[in-house]
Order: C-alpha cells, then sequence, then structure tokens
C-alpha cells in the first residue's frame, strides 16, 4: 500500500515536471514563432519600402543619381518621383522603372517638370 502511495506521488510529480516542461517548450516555440514573424515583417516591408523622393522644383538628375550609373528610378503617374534605388512610389505605390538620366530627363520636360 505504501508503494502504491509512493507511485502515486512519483507520478504526480511527473506529472507536474512534464507540464512546466511542456509549457516552457511551448513558450519558447511562442517567442520564436514571433521572432520568426517579425522578421518577415521586416523583410516585407523592406521589399515594399516607399521611397520618399517626390523631386520639387528644378530637379537635379545628377545629385539623384548617387552611384553614379547614369540611371535612376522613375515612377510612370509622378514623373517627379525618382529615386537612385528600386522603389515604390509613395503617392501611387507604382513599383518605379528603371531609366537612363536622358531618359528621365526627357520624361521631366515632357510632362512640364524643370530640370537642371
Ligand atoms: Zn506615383
Amino acid at each position: 500500500m505504501k508503494n502504491q502511495q509512493n507511485y502515486f506521488v512519483n507520478f504526480s510529480r511527473n506529472l507536474v515536471l512534464i507540464a512546466i516542461v511542456l509549457s516552457l517548450a511551448f513558450s519558447n516555440l511562442t517567442v520564436y514563432a514571433q521572432h520568426v514573424h517579425s522578421k518577415i515583417g521586416k523583410e516585407v516591408k523592406k521589399d515594399t519600402k516607399s521611397v520618399s523622393n517626390i523631386r520639387e522644383g528644378k530637379i537635379d538628375l545628377k545629385k539623384i543619381d548617387k552611384n553614379k550609373d547614369r540611371k535612376v528610378f522613375q515612377d510612370k503617374m509622378h514623373w517627379n518621383v525618382i529615386s537612385d534605388e528600386a522603389g515604390k512610389c509613395p503617392l501611387c505605390k507604382m513599383t518605379l522603372k528603371e531609366v537612363t538620366l536622358q531618359e528621365a530627363k526627357n520624361n521631366l520636360k515632357k510632362n512640364g517638370f524643370k530640370v537642371k
């Protein structure tokens, strides 16, 4: 009878231990899932980032072309949204198109913008 009681005590202790281990593992999993999720969220953000590159006044394309590859990214809806990096227009969320400095200049002139 005493043995049986001990067995029962041990068994319930084990159950408590198992419960603790499981809850720890589960909380770790939750933390891990949140970590992965936030990582994915950041990547998505980076992918769809809007470039705040709305140019005003006289547009200096050479200044925009920081990496000097003579190419910039321009929005086909808002011609004065120009960036040296790929991205999206902050106004219409369209992907900017890669154009040469000359093409960008022509597009701007055709649409009434001033180019330096
Ligand atoms: Zn746009």
